[in-house]
Parts: C-alpha cells; structure tokens; sequence
C-alpha cells in the first residue's frame, strides 16, 4: 500500500488523528530542516575555527621571525655568528616543506627570515621556484658562512634538531666553498626531501593540536589530490625522503594515501624512503593490506603517543583508545620483525600530565623494539590559554617542575643503550 493510499485512508476514516498527524508531521519538518541549518552553521563555524588557527600558526611563527630580525638589527652581529663561519646548512639546497596555501619553505618557517618562503607551488612552475632569487640568495648566504636570512633561533643553527632528527649544519666543503655569486646557486637537480604540510586530516583531537577533529572531505582531498599529483609526483625521481604528513595522521588522509598508492614503489623510486607519520590507531592489518605497493620501500614510521598508561592516553590523545593503540602496536611489530619498518620511533610530547610517565615510556619502547624514542617540549598551537600553557609546559626553565624533568630525561638519555633516546626543548 503505497504512503498516498494511507493517508487517504487515515483523512477519511480518522479525519481528527489525520489532523494531528499532519501537524505533527509538519513539526517534524521544521525541526529537520532546523537541524539541518544547525548542521552547516556548524560546519561553517568549524571551517573558520580552523581558518582562524592556521592564521594564528603563521602569525606565530611571523612574530618569531621578526623579533629575531629585530634582535639581529638592534644587536647587529649574533654571538656565534663567527663560528658557523666554517659551517653551512645544507637545506636550501636539498629540501622543501609544502603548505596548504602552496607556499615553499626550505627551512623551519620560524628559522628564516620574516617570510623568506622561495614562492608559491600554486602560481609558479616549480623550477621557477626552486631557483627563484629567494631561493639563490639564502643558499648564497649560507655557502657564504654569513647566515644572512637566518634566525639565530633556528633549529639547524641551535642544534635542537629537526622532524626527521637530522641536522642541516655540516662543515662546508669544497662545493660550497666554490659558490662566490647568486648564479652558483641555480641547482639542475631537484631537493632530496620533501615534507608535506598540505593535509590536515586527523582521526585525533589531541588537547595539544586541536579542539575538534577534522578530516578533509571530498573537495579539499580532491584538491590536495591533485596537487600531489601534478607538482609533486614529477620530483620523486630525486626524491630520497618523503615525509608526510606533518600536519595529520597519514592514514586519515585520504589525498595522500591515494597518491601514495598510485605513485610509490620500489622499482621506479629505489632511492626513496618514506617518513610515515601517525598516531597508529588506524594501522592495523586491513589498512596495510591496502598498500601493497610499498612492500619494498624503505620506511620510517613516527608514532605519536605521548603516554605510558590507557588514562594519560585517553586524556592526552583525545578520540583515541588504548586497546586499539596496544593492538595496532602488537601488529606493527609483526610487520617490524618481517622487515617492513627501517625504523620506528616514538614520540612524546612532555607535559604536566604525562611527566610521570618518562621512564615507562621508555621501557614500552622497548617492548615493542623501537629503535628511537623522541621526547619534545610541547608548543602551543592556539589550543591554550596563556595561562594553562604555562601549567603545562613542564619544559619551560621558568616551570618548576623544569629542573627535575630535565634531569630525568638527561639521566634516561645516558643510562639508555639499547634505544635511541633524542631531547628537544
Ligand atoms: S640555518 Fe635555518 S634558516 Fe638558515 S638555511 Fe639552515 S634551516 Fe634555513
């Protein structure tokens, strides 16, 4: 019996229970299409929250930048600007870092100059952008041993180490020292390591990174999709590290792992590793299942965690469960011991609320045969108020929990041999 044949029914023999059904069904309505607004006012919001972060990101970095180039103008000379005379940074010359507005960075964008960025993937071809006169001229800088468009603060230069623990500073050799003009700077071969910001997709909203989760949906992956694949796939012939994704959890992206998938493997790219980032919670057997590609790739897998226990995890990794992480854990090891993982760090972002934990931490790293445990100051990515941030942030020499927690993870590091124990702050 069709709905129309119904109601005619119910009109004419419960003519009073078809009126309020009616008005019932009319309330029904309203309160749909009322919730449907609620819906996209939330969405909308949501989006210009995460538009308001973004800018608050750069700002910050921004407001690094230029009191550094304060500092440099007031005080005119750095310190230790004579030492690194012997030294260079290599990372103009081998790497670039991604960003959702298609802007490139070869360094920390807190570690350059106020927005010494080499231009922008969207406008210009990427030759142009890798030899461009912003690009040259920080390369001639640091062949120069003068440092011009650095910050004393970069990471590079205070040796805090970077994302993938490598340091850009080395002595300078004969192919810098050959370097006199910005025309000895224009490179025929393309960078070494690419790092992808463009995704910020996450299954977690981790206190420390964001209030609400957030995955692409279909427009946004379908453009990052298409970057990657057109500006970025043609630099893997030279490409020998991959690291993606800074800005989420590789497996929650959608765009990226469809690019993986149609463009990574071993036998046209040998040179390349993968530096996979994620939390883990959706790296079990069905998804590895879907990248057969990568069987023979080298890869290292960055695994943030930043508890010892199921409580400290569920506060600090917000949407994540312990079970899963343990699980996941338990099968990335069996893929470990099959030889799919170069290597596998974990990381920890110390803070009040895990302190507690350091040395734990440690000893499950070992349990599950990392090779590097990586413990960070935490930051603050406009998710606190000033005053919470302050609580937290055990690390900060003016905490007064600073000195005991140093001396933890002093003490962790020089009493550790079977595992790689790396301190930032
Ligand atoms: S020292 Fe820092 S800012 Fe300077 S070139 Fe190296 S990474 Fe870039």
């Amino acid at each position: 019996m069709s709905i129309q044949f119904k109601s005619f029914l119910l009109r004419v023999l419960f003519p009073s229970y078809y009126d309020e059904y009616s008005n019932l069904n009319a309330e029904v309505e309203k309160i749909y299409t009322y919730s449907q607004e609620v819906i996209k006012n939330y969405k909308e919001m949501d989006e210009r929250y995460r538009e308001l972060i973004r800018e608050y990101q750069v700002l910050d970095q921004r407001s690094i930048s230029l009191s550094d180039l304060h500092n440099d103008l007031v005080d005119e000379e750095w310190g230790d600007k004579k030492r690194l005379m012997q030294f260079v940074c290599s990372r103009p010359f081998e790497r670039i870092s991604v960003y959702p507005d298609g802007s490139i960075y070869t360094c920390p964008i807190a570690g350059v100059k106020f927005r010494h960025n080499i231009g922008n993937i969207f406008t210009d071809k990427f030759e142009t952008v890798w030899n461009s006169k912003n690009a040259c001229r920080l390369r001639l800088g640091v062949s120069k041993g003068n440092f011009e468009y650095c910050n004393r603060h970069c990471k590079e230069i205070t040796g805090s180490g970077n994302l993938n623990g490598e340091n850009g500073l080395q002595q300078r050799d004969e192919f810098y020292l050959s370097i006199n003009s910005i025309d000895d700077c224009v490179l025929s071969n393309g960078p070494k390591k690419i790092n992808l910001y463009l995704d910020e997709s996450c299954n977690l909203h981790c206190p420390s990174c964001r209030k609400l989760p957030y995955v692409a949906n279909k427009t946004e992956t379908d453009r990052i999709f298409q970057l990657l694949d057109e500006k970025i796939a043609p630099l893997l012939p030279e490409c020998e590290i991959l690291t993606l994704l800074i800005t989420g959890d590789f497996f929650s992206s959608n765009a990226t792992k469809k690019f993986v998938r149609k463009h990574i493997n071993h036998e046209q790219y040998p040179k390349l590793r993968l530096f996979l980032m994620t939390n883990a919670q959706l790296l079990n057997e069905k998804t590895w299942s879907g990248f057969p590609n990568l069987k023979d790739v080298p890869i290292d897998l960055s695994i943030s965690i930043d508890a010892a226990s199921r409580e400290t995890y569920e506060k600090l990794r917000r949407g994540g469960k312990w079970e899963i992480l343990i699980n996941n854990l338990d099968y990335i090891l069996t893929l470990k011991r099959k030889g799919q993982f170069r290597l596998i760090r974990f990381n920890f972002l110390v803070q009040k609320d895990n302190c507690g934990e350091i040395v734990e931490f440690a000893e499950m790293a070992r349990r599950y045969c990392v090779d590097e445990v990586w413990y960070q100051r935490l930051s603050n990515w406009g998710t606190y108020n000033e005053k919470e941030f302050e609580t937290l942030d055990v690390l900060n020499p003016a905490h007064p929990q600073f000195n005991s927690t140093v001396e933890l993870l002093n003490l962790l590091q020089s009493s550790t041999q079977d595992l790689v124990i790396k301190i930032s702050f």
